[in-house]
């Protein structure tokens, strides 16, 4: 019996009334209406599908969309509104100890609000004076462990051996692996999915799809772990995912040439970027992500985050334990990097 089995939220979920496939059905039992929506929506919708019927609460067409184009069952797919519904909704359903759950002191800031909103004792683990997680940190025994792979907001990749490491010594609890950034340069722990049933991949169509408005996440696990998240979904709020977005994820899906070429034009600018930055004696830990963490050797960030906003260059400044000498700058376009390294040259130099 593994452990962890005891700590997931057990529910009979809400059924809610059947969505058929089939168009030729007279369809009275889910009180839709009959009538289009209104004709601006109608000339947008072309492509979207019937709005007028709630979308497949499943949403099936996504989720095997998804896992053909990773090479995964359907049955090892969950989708939500974004990696945070999903990640939320992973909380809820797997952080049920009374052991704290772990992660790193510097990181997504979202993940001690959640532990907070659903009372789950947590436990921030430092990480090293080079901002790396040390997977020791992560033995002693806990509810569950979370961590972004690359980190944020450092942008640090970490190996799938000590990933691998942290699963063998926590194979009584789940252990999410939040891959919001992995496009941009970092191997997925996805082939880990083999061997260990606990671990919970959570990737996002937000950064590497361009589509942060479109609201698309997605979790890749056990079976098993896949139905315990689906059974509190359904608990909640069956259609979360709303048909124009299951419909343009799964497009998305078929343009791997656009993606990759998006993605190599991030990843030149970032490199050509923290070249520019070394040139202006700005130091940033080695960012896998589409973004980096820069401190400068004289320079308050503090005063560099407002002369930017006042140039209306906007820029991500925490005010937080460890970080506050730091600026987060995502890569934007050449042309907008360009724009900023002559800002900063600028605002150096002066
Ligand atoms: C951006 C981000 C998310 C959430 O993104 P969604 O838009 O909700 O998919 C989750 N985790 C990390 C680490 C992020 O940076």
């Amino acid at each position: 019996m593994k452990k962890w089995k005891n700590n997931i939220r057990q529910v009979v979920p809400y059924v809610p009334g059947e969505q058929p496939e089939d168009r030729n059905v007279i369809k009275l039992n889910t009180n839709e209406n009959p009538y289009p929506p209104a004709p601006g929506v109608m000339a947008a919708r072309e492509q979207i599908g019937d709005l007028r019927l709630y979308p497949d609460p499943a949403a099936g067409q996504l989720v095997k969309a998804i896992a053909d184009y990773k090479g995964l069952s359907e049955d090892q797919v969950f989708v939500g509104v974004g990696s945070d519904d999903v990640l939320a909704m992973s909380f809820m359903t797997f952080f049920n100890s009374d052991k704290p759950i772990f992660f790193p002191d510097i990181t997504y800031s979202f993940y001690d609000v959640w532990a907070d909103l659903f009372r789950i004792s947590y436990e921030r683990k430092a990480l090293d004076d080079d901002f790396c997680i040390r997977p020791g940190d992560y033995y002693p025994e806990n509810g569950g462990v979370i961590f972004p792979n690359p980190n944020a907001p450092t942008g640090i990749l970490m190996d799938l051996s000590d990933i691998r490491d942290i699963l063998e010594h926590n194979q009584d609890v789940i252990v999410i692996v939040d891959e919001a950034y992995i496009d941009f340069g970092g191997e997925s722990a996805q082939e880990l999915l083999t061997d260990f049933d606990n671990l919970l991949i959570v990737q996002t169509f937000s950064k590497s799809r361009s589509m942060a408005g479109v609201r698309i996440g997605y979790a890749m696990g056990a079976p098993e772990i896949i139905r315990a998240l689906n059974d509190v979904k359904y608990s909640f709020n069956s259609y979360t995912l709303n048909q124009p977005s299951i419909v343009l994820g799964t497009v998305s899906l078929r343009e791997e040439g656009y993606f990759k070429e998006t993605l190599k034009k991030i990843t030149d600018t970032r490199e050509w970027f923290k070249k520019e930055l070394a040139r202006l004696n700005f130091s940033c830990p080695d960012s896998r992500a589409n973004f980096v963490f820069v401190t400068h050797d004289r320079l308050p960030a503090r005063d560099i985050f407002e002369a930017a906003r006042a140039k209306n260059i906007y820029v991500r400044y925490f005010n937080k334990p460890r970080i506050d000498n730091y600026l987060r700058i995502s890569i934007g376009t050449m042309d907008e990097m360009k724009a900023f390294v002559a800002f900063l040259e600028e605002y150096v130099n002066h």
